[in-house]
């Protein structure tokens, strides 16, 4: 766009000051980008496809939100942010939100501000189809059980569900899936709304099924630099817009629709102070 400015304002023989003008003008727009912080690897909630593609309901939230903002979906940057990597991401300005699985609570909110929330999930247990040794958080205990590091169901299992569990943190969930594929792992704990899209995988039909144990509120936020409140107010204005308008609805309908997973209803934003 700029060069063919360039050299057509050469060939009509414009004024020079001009032409400057007018580039100045258009690099400004060219330059206004957005970067979001996603999960790569959670279909249903954050995948980059093999063909270099993004979907999910976050990816859906995330460019509704940012539209709301004044970005178009091509003015968006997704960055990768892994379960443990969301605070420092933040904090240190890589991205300008994050929507990505992100619980909120008060450990997090002691690092960076929440919006939200826009959706609850609860931590549940994905066990291979034919294994019936586990059916209560308890059994964990003499059992090996795959989480991510720095993610709240790897935390509530060591603190709260079964300390004596042996417990193996990988930075991703797709690693965990693959531990408990090969029977390296006995179980895998996370989100439902995560392990659902795991199960639905084409590739893993009939080969693992959810527990359903509700063991944990998970309630989704975006999370952005602590205090910025003019960044904060506008996410949830834009959160509301969207339940309102029915976009949740839709978004819900097209990223979970195709599992058996039976979703909350869209939550109250509570994050306003
Ligand atoms: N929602 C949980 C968390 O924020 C688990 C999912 C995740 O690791 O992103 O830790």
């Amino acid at each position: 766009m700029k060069l063919r400015k360039a050299s057509l304002a050469i060939a009509t023989g414009l004024a020079l000051s001009l032409t400057l003008t007018a580039c100045g003008g258009d690099s400004g727009s060219d330059d206004k980008k957005i970067t979001i912080g996603i999960k790569f690897d959670q279909p249903g909630i954050g995948l980059k496809t093999t063909d270099g593609k993004y979907t999910g309901f976050d990816i859906d939230v995330a460019t509704y939100v940012a539209k709301e903002l004044g970005y178009d979906a091509k003015d968006i940057e997704w960055k990768q942010a892994p379960s443990a990597d969301r605070e420092t991401l933040i904090r240190n300005g890589d991205v300008d939100f994050v929507v990505a699985s992100y619980t909120i609570n008060d450990k997090r909110k002691a690092e960076v501000d929440f919006a939200g929330p826009y959706f609850l999930a609860h931590q549940d247990l994905m066990v291979r189809a034919d294994d019936n040794s586990i059916t209560k958080a308890t059994d964990l205990n003499s059992k090996k059980l795959c989480s991510v590091t720095g993610s709240t169901p790897a935390q509530n299992v060591k603190d709260n569900l079964a300390p004596d569990a042996d417990l193996k943190t990988y930075g991703g969930y797709s690693e965990c899936l693959t531990g408990l594929e090969n029977k390296a792992v006995d179980a895998l704990t996370t989100d439902d709304a995560v392990l659902a899209g795991y199960a639905t995988q084409k590739e893993h039909t009939g080969k693992f099924k959810l527990l359903g144990l509700k063991l944990s509120n998970e309630p989704y936020g975006i999370g952005l630099k602590k205090g910025d409140k003019e960044l904060r107010d506008k996410i949830n204005k834009a959160l509301e817009k969207m339940k309102k308008d029915n976009s949740w609805d839709e978004f819900v309908k097209k990223n979970f629709g195709s599992s058996n997973y039976k979703n909350e209803p869209a939550p109250e934003i509570t994050e306003t102070s």
